[in-house]
């Protein structure tokens, strides 16, 4: 206890001295006032007041509700002609505690309307591809959006409003809460080429064979969200915002040609019907498989399909619980292979879908991908509640749906494929099957937060992505990483650093925001893994993040519930990472300003005299010691190498007064005192980790805690005792923090590069 005392008052007097320089540097005589601009603020103003449906620990509150749509359809696919056409049993349940007067469906395939309004300003370039300006000036729009024919409830006829992608069905009297209501939607629609016309459904073309392989979404009027946030979610739909969709139960049958093989949403309820002997064989050996996919059906037998055009066709009936909404793909080009994997002691189905084109990179790799992510992903959230997660290869696709999913990643007309084609495909893939839990499962708002789901997901492929580099090292190169494209903190540099002008604060609408990618995903994903590695520390961080994911499976939740939660089951307060990181663009950089090496004397010193005499003491009172740095007067060559007691006979004095024998034995006595000036020109606080290299070659490592910002934003000092020479002091030598300039990270000075340095730097990245 008292040699603390000893250091105590040794630091006292250093404390003094900051305090000094600090708090009572000389001031304007000004001064306006100002309101609270701490960064430790806690978030009363951002954030939503708590109340009985979302608590303030970031959990379901008690009158926590959300509605549901039950859906049962039939579907045609007219494949010669690009047709589909549905008729629809929609069934509400308003668990809302409000009557509702009207009922809000979406009809995402309007944006794709003839005379859809045209949202973006645009511009001529000096120089366009043929393709695009065709596309654009050249052909007459593609007609793609709703032919409603039917909204009734009872066989008769409803009255509805459609508004661009989104229809307002009046009721004839009011729903009731806690009532269900049911009525009935018939339409059509022309399907596009997603390839030509870029969009997240549709076919591709093969013109070597003459078919299409379809992956179909968004393709029925769905359901809007009623909830206690937004009332009715009826932003429009413009393309970027994705979806927000209720959960419920869907009986969907397909009717496609008969050579088709397809995967959707759901169990299929009539394999038996759709699958030959030789499939529902295959399909039985798939299940006790956990180690390598069994294929259901071969290239060979795929390729032989291609030839057919069958007239006939066959109907596929699939059931689905608790999904928020449905997709399936489509074509007799298709490959299919299955593995059973045990996630967390409950078998769950692989399943990969791909046209020969995907070949040979796909029957190695996809449901490998499929598999791990299961594994990894219900590892950090909560066991994946599905039987199955299927992956179809699609052209330049990547995109979610519950338990299906399209990826690109395509070799060349020979089979060759990059590295870069590899890893894309099985990032994408690890990526889109993450989705089953974010947002499919926990289902947040897309429409109103891209990041919730893509920035949240981008985080956890990131981290199973690592993961699998560790299960299949033959995949990635000897004594590396799997090289993930997002997550580590150096990647989101440039975008942090870039022009102000172009960069959103994550908070914002994925319809508003500059650079969608490094916006929705890449800067929240890191922020996340910072948050994880360098912030919270990985015990305390998937604690909490496994409680937010489990306390919302299949609920809605909105960013402070998540922000809460994060906080309330570690017990580390955030707010000033959410404001900074989620709600500014401020970036992160901290400096070394000035290092100084420190001594005591007993000889007075006129600063010294001058402090004691406005604290209104003496020297003999406080048994003074002195500070000098090697610039004062009062320093002298022979102080160098001494150690404190050496240079201080009222310090030895004090330790003999106070100190027992048996305690002397154990004080410290460092010889030398630097005091380290950090500053902070990047608008984010962060820890400040500090790596000191000392004379004999050892190093050491030492992290500030964010906290040391909270009463000066600009620069802060640290007194470092030590018994060996400092030679080096390196900030954040891991490049961990996504420090925007490391120039001012070390002392003494690195010497600066020069710019033909940098550009070279970034020229390789
Ligand atoms: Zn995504």
């Amino acid at each position: 206890m008292k040699r603390l005392k000893l250091l105590t008052s040794v630091f006292m007097m250093f404390v003094f001295a900051g305090i000094n320089a600090q708090e009572t540097e000389q001031k304007e005589p000004r001064q306006q006032g100002h309101t609270n601009q701490n960064k430790f603020r806690q978030m009363y103003q951002e954030m939503a007041t708590p109340n009985q449906y979302r608590t303030a620990s970031g959990a379901p509150g008690p009158a926590y509700y959300q509605n549901e749509a039950d859906y049962k359809m039939d579907i045609v696919l007219d494949d010669k002609n690009s047709v589909l056409t549905g008729e629809e049993t929609i069934t509400y349940h308003n668990n809302s505690p409000q009557d509702l007067e009207y009922l809000w469906v979406q009809l995402d395939q309007n944006i794709r309307k003839k005379d859809a309004p045209q949202k973006d300003g645009d511009g001529l370039a000096p120089v366009a591809t043929a393709a695009g300006f065709a596309n654009k000036y050249l052909e007459t729009p593609f007609d793609g959006g709703f032919d409603i024919k039917e909204v009734s409830a009872n066989g008769s006829d409803l009255k509805y409003t459609i508004n661009q992608t989104m229809m307002r069905v009046d009721l004839p009297k009011p729903l009731k809460a806690g009532e269900t209501y049911t009525f009935d939607i018939k339409w059509s629609y022309n399907v596009n080429n997603h390839v030509t016309n870029r969009a997240r459904s549709g076919y591709e073309f093969f013109p070597e064979d003459g078919n299409k392989a379809y992956v179909i979404a968004q393709f029925f009027p769905r359901m809007a969200v009623y909830n206690d946030v937004e009332g009715w979610q009826n932003y429009q739909f413009w393309g970027n915002g994705e979806f927000a969709l209720p959960f419920g139960d869907y009986e969907v049958n397909i009717t496609v040609p008969a050579d088709h093989i397809m995967e959707a949403t759901g169990e299929l309820q009539n394999r038996k019907e759709v699958y030959s002997k030789e499939m529902m064989k295959r399909y039985e050996q798939a299940k006790k498989s956990y180690d390598k996919p069994v294929m259901i059906v071969t290239q060979e037998e795929a390729e032989k399909a291609e030839k057919n055009f069958s007239e006939k066709t066959k109907t596929w009936t699939y059931k689905a619980d608790m999904v928020r909404d449905f997709a399936f793909s489509t074509s007799r080009k298709f490959i299919l292979d299955m593995m059973a994997v045990d996630v967390m002691g409950k078998d769950v189905m692989a399943v990969s879908v791909y046209p020969k084109e995907g070949n040979p990179l796909w029957e190695e790799w996809s449901t490998k991908a499929v598999a791990a992510t299961l594994e990894s992903y219900s590892e950090h959230t909560f066991q994946y509640p599905y039987h199955k997660a299927v992956s179809v290869h699609a052209k330049n696709q990547g995109m979610e749906y519950p338990m299906i999913c399209w990826n690109y990643g395509r070799p060349d007309e020979n089979g060759n494929y990059s590295d870069r084609t590899k890893f894309g495909m099985i990032s994408v893939i690890i990526h889109e099957v993450g989705h089953n839990f974010f947002p499919m499962i926990v289902n947040s708002d897309e429409r109103q937060w891209g990041w919730m789901d893509e920035g949240i997901n981008t985080f956890v492929q990131y981290v199973a992505e690592q993961e699998f580099g560790k299960k299949h090292p033959e995949a990635i190169a000897p004594e590396s990483n799997y090289p993930s494209r997002r997550g580590a903190p150096s990647k989101i540099v440039p975008y942090m650093k870039g022009n102000q002008d172009y960069i959103s604060p994550i908070m914002s609408n994925p319809e508003q925001v500059y650079q969608l990618g490094n916006n929705a995903y890449g800067k929240p994903a890191t922020a996340l893994n910072i948050l994880r590695e360098t912030v919270m520390g990985r015990e305390l961080f998937d604690y909490a993040f496994a409680t937010y994911s489990k306390r919302w499976m299949f609920k809605h939740p909105t960013p402070e519930d998540f922000f809460r939660t994060m906080e309330d089951a570690s017990g580390v307060d955030l707010d000033w990472f959410w404001r900074g990181w989620f709600y500014t663009t401020d970036n992160v950089d901290i400096g070394i300003k000035d290092v100084q090496k420190y001594y005591v004397t007993d000889n007075p010193t006129e600063a010294g005299r001058e402090m004691l005499k406005r604290y209104g003491t003496t020297p003999e009172e406080t048994k003074a010691l002195y500070v000098v740095s090697e610039d004062d007067e009062a320093f002298s060559e022979e102080m160098k190498g001494k150690s404190l007691m050496e240079n201080s006979e009222t310090l030895q004095a004090y330790v003999m007064d106070n100190f027992s024998e048996e305690e002397r034995k154990n004080l410290q006595a460092p010889k030398y005192f630097y005091q380290v000036t950090f500053e902070k020109p990047g608008g984010l606080v962060m820890p400040i980790i500090v790596e000191l290299t000392y004379e004999d070659g050892t190093s050491e490592k030492v992290t500030y805690p964010v906290q040391i910002w909270r009463k000066n934003d600009s620069n802060v000092s640290k007194v470092i005792p030590s018994n060996k020479e400092i030679t080096k002091i390196t900030l954040d030598p891991d490049l961990e923090t996504a420090d925007v300039d490391v120039n001012n990270n070390s002392w003494p000075k690195n010497e600066n590069k020069s710019e033909f340095d940098e550009y070279k730097d970034s020229a390789q990245d």
